[in-house]
């Protein structure tokens, strides 16, 4: 393939200003599907992803364009995902691709994950252009929108693309700033095979399936290949190219390309996103740079409803992890709960969508314990540990200190509700370090904030309170000292360690009382009396009292016919069956959840 004729890139923007309406358009117009074959958002493949909007794996697809210059380009697109907690799987993505495209929503302007992306992709090297997307709008303002990235941003804007993604409209445009504003690749055929692996799945009848983006050489069936990072190797059954939504087999990849192998790989940890891949037989001297390496920043426990299926949960954490990189997980043991694992994840979102792949891809029936930070324990012996499941915590005479993660925040909102956004701020232990006016009309506020006080329910705060006007980005900036206590939970007299978490000294009696009025209402009633209570320390801060009942079904149906019966108590069985038993309590399986959304 001719280098000088490829050209790879993704979309990047903010949430929801577009970028996937474009991708399709893209597809559409350059004639790999026809507008029947078309289905809403063909790089959103994952039934979650549909139904909530957003794109989650990143997903590569090559088009053939016919330029205006007579000339036929391939284009290699890779979606990437808006969502500040997919930083890193954006960050992946970036590295294989030559260039950009910067979609902006005429109505919305630049927000705070636009300029997020946009400096990730600038530090990548790639070459950025802006597209104005939603022209059809009454209330978009393009010139304005235009004159805002290259004040805010800092690149040229003027002669950016006004499209509107949705209608149809300047998508010509959009593809011929491709071939003009992107550069092509300028790998070296002849140099030995260096490959970068932006991602993998795994496919039960292939195996693992290997998405690269080739640097130098090439890449063909028959090959024995060598994972540099892992040292593994693997002979190559399939090489090829991504059609929208499949596979298509080819020859070889070269320099320049992106595509996909699969091999003779026996351990899927052996393949790892970010590893370069090269011949065996002629390796290249050093690896590529390795992707930026993120922490997972919140913790969980993972149990399987039925112990029977701890195995299973095994297995899928195993394939997930296969191509999100940011999952992390080791097994646990919780005395309320049994085996199972704890998992980190980069955010709140990305845990919510592990666990619904691992509930519908799966199969499995879950019960997910509260999330959490990782603290850093000081303690008297002069030894630091980090502090990922709450139960672990010492007691506090061996503790001298602890420090909590703190981020640097960037809020994006309208003059209208600084006052409100700021309350917000105050009430989650934020520290104020500044206010920006971009416009009149726009401020950006940043706060330096405890991690543990966004990763509930701050960003749906922050939508309600600015009507939806505010977007947020965060980093951390490091740890910080704090006085924090561990909140335990006892129903019926028995402390339930699935159900302890840290939180602030000035915010456990709040948190505590919630708490406990939560649970009474999760619990349904027994034939004795429960008390449910909140200690800090072994102190009782909080009690409420589920009241003792019997719970007859059957007397429901006096003289009804004998299948009603039957049914009843099926349904009461299957009830059963979602119940956790404490001590001689049940517990359904929703009380462990829905205690996270206190508000
Ligand atoms: P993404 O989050 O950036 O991938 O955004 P999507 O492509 O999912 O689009 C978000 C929403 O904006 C969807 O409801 C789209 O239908 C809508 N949308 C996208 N492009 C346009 C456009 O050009 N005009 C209008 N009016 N709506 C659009
Ligand atoms: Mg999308």
């Amino acid at each position: 393939m001719d280098q000088s004729k490829i050209r790879n890139f993704c979309i990047v923007a903010h949430i929801d200003h577009g970028k996937s309406t474009l991708a399709d358009r893209m597809i559409e117009k350059t004639g790999v599907l026809t507008s029947r074959e078309m289905q809403n958002q063909v790089l959103d493949n994952m039934d979650i992803e549909r139904e909530r909007g957003i794109t989650i794996k990143s997903q590569a697809v090559r088009m053939v364009y016919k330029a205006k210059d007579g000339e036929e380009y391939i284009f290699n697109m890779i979606d990437t995902p808006g969502h500040v907690d997919f930083g890193y799987e954006v960050s992946r993505s970036l590295a294989a691709c030559d260039g950009a495209i910067l979609v902006v929503d005429a109505t919305q302007g630049v927000e705070a994950q636009t300029l997020a992306n946009v400096y990730m992709a600038l530090d990548h090297d790639l070459d950025v252009f802006p597209v104005i997307n939603k022209i059809d709008l009454p209330s978009a303002q393009p010139q304005e929108v235009k004159d805002e990235i290259e004040d805010v941003i800092g690149i040229e804007a003027q002669d950016a693309p006004l499209i509107s993604a949705k209608n149809g409209i300047g998508i010509e445009d959009v593809l011929e700033a491709v071939v003009h504003k992107i550069p092509a690749p300028n790998g070296d055929f002849t140099k030995p095979l260096t490959a970068l692996i932006f991602d993998s799945i795994y496919d039960s009848y292939r195996g693992v399936i290997v998405f690269v983006r080739v640097r130098d050489g090439v890449i063909k069936k028959g090959m024995k290949v060598k994972f540099m990072a892992t040292g593994a190797e693997a002979d190559v059954v399939e090489v090829g190219y991504f059609g929208p939504g499949r596979f298509i087999a080819s020859d070889e990849l070269t320099a320049g390309d992106v595509g996909y192998f699969t091999a003779s790989i026996k351990n899927i940890q052996d393949t790892r996103v970010g590893d370069t891949v090269t011949d065996s037989a002629n390796p290249c001297a050093e690896a590529l740079p390795g992707y930026k390496k993120v922490m997972p920043m919140v913790y969980c426990g993972l149990y399987p409803a039925d112990s029977a299926h701890y195995s299973d949960l095994r297995d899928a954490l195993e394939k997930l992890q296969l191509n999100d990189a940011s999952l992390f997980y080791e097994p646990e043991t919780s005395q309320a709960l049994g085996f199972g694992f704890r998992a980190g994840f980069l955010g709140l979102l990305h845990l919510e969508v592990i666990q619904e792949r691992l509930e519908r891809e799966y199969d499995l029936n879950l019960v997910t314990t509260a999330p959490g930070v990782v603290y850093k324990v000081h303690k008297t012996d002069g030894t630091v540990f980090d502090l990922t499941n709450p139960t672990n915590l010492p007691d506090p005479s061996e503790i001298e200190y602890m420090e909590e993660p703190i981020v640097n925040g960037e809020i994006m909102v309208t003059t209208d509700y600084v006052g409100a956004i700021m309350q917000l701020c105050q009430e989650r232990r934020g520290k104020y370090i500044s206010t920006d006016y971009i416009e009149q009309t726009r401020a950006i506020l940043k706060y330096e904030l405890p991690l543990n006080e966004i990763i509930y329910d701050f960003f749906d705060a922050l939508k309600s309170r600015s009507r939806g006007y505010a977007s947020f980005d965060y980093e951390l900036k490091g740890y910080e000292r704090s006085e924090l206590v561990k909140l335990d939970i006892l129903i019926n007299r028995e402390e339930v360690d699935a159900l302890s978490f840290i939180v602030h000294k000035d915010g456990a009696y709040e948190r505590g009382r919630k708490m406990c009025e939560k649970l009474k209402d999760e619990i349904p009633r027994h034939m004795f009396e429960i008390p449910i209570q909140a200690a800090v320390g072994g102190k009782i801060i909080a009690r409420e009292t589920v009241k003792a009942y019997r719970k007859d079904v059957l007397a429901k149906c006096y003289g009804g016919d004998i299948t009603r019966k039957k049914k009843l108590l099926e349904k009461q069985k299957e009830g059963k069956r979602k119940m956790r038993q404490i001590g001689n309590v049940e517990v359904p399986q929703a009380a462990f959840l829905s205690v996270l959304k206190l508000d």
